[in-house]
């Protein structure tokens, strides 16, 4: 039976919530990876070397190279003399051995499969041992994701919709259970906000700022800007739909090409 752990970094804040979640994967043997071992704090570090106690660690595994997830993943790897995993390597990462969708790693008895996730960022993959999923910035729990690209965010949302996961750990907030149901609402969410921001560009916004303004209203400032890159993915998936036109940043519903 395999023993999930979680350590809570120190970093909490709009875009993290309670902080990063750092996960130990044990096979249940004792031997285990870690996941996501956040950013550079001695703290942090502390509290994963009491975690993991006398078990044995056989790697390190990063879903992706934000700041809040794989800084500490070299220097860590060092350290236990295990190699740092991960699908490409970012600011402050470089993985030893780089994870392509549909790998394996072997954890003593365990076996994660690697899953490839573009969306929040395109070097992202979710983890899944069994019928759990490590979803990173995939699904957040209780926040709306930030979008790099929609079209494949949607398509990697699609991915893992309907393949038996019973429980979801996501890299900020508490775990989830009724996968299926989580991701439908993550599908309705973005579709919903797609169709706001057409709407809103139909009722004259005609930038990617008077368009947040229009749409994420209801958000402080902080999260404002992250909304600006959001709707940015959105007008990308926008045009690729061929429903609006942009031009130098303006944005305009689309008129049926003249001949
Ligand atoms: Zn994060």
């Amino acid at each position: 039976m395999i023993r999930i752990d979680r350590v809570l970094a120190n970093n909490p804040g709009p875009f993290t919530g309670p902080g990063t979640n750092t996960w130990l994967l044990d096979d249940g043997l004792g031997e285990l990876v870690i996941i996501d071992p956040g950013p550079i704090d001695d703290r942090h570090l502390e509290a994963i070397e009491q975690a993991v106690g006398d078990r044995s660690v056989v790697a390190i595994l990063v879903t992706h190279t934000h700041e809040d997830h794989a800084p500490m993943a070299n220097p860590l790897a060092r350290d236990l003399g295990v190699p740092a995993l991960g699908h490409a390597p970012g600011p402050e990462f470089d993985p030893d051995l780089r994870l392509e969708d549909g790998g394996h790693v072997a954890v003593g008895a365990a076996s994660i499969e690697v899953i490839h996730t573009p969306g929040h960022s395109e070097d992202h993959l979710c983890f899944r041992v069994e019928d759990v999923l490590f979803t990173g910035d995939h699904i957040m729990g209780g926040s709306s994701v930030m979008v790099e690209a929609m079209g494949p965010y949607l398509d990697s949302l699609e991915k893992i919709r309907g393949t038996g996961l019973r429980r979801l750990h996501p890299g900020h907030g508490d775990q989830m259970e009724d996968p299926d149901l989580v991701i439908d609402w993550y599908l309705a969410h973005r579709l919903q906000r797609h169709e706001q921001i057409f709407e809103a560009i139909k009722a004259g916004a005609n930038t990617p700022e008077a368009i947040v303004e229009t749409v994420y209203n209801d958000v402080g400032r902080p999260l404002q800007a992250l909304a600006l890159r959001s709707v940015q993915a959105h007008l990308v998936l926008l045009t690729e739909q061929g429903r609006i036109a942009s031009d130098h940043g303006d944005v305009a519903i689309a008129s049926p090409k003249a001949r």
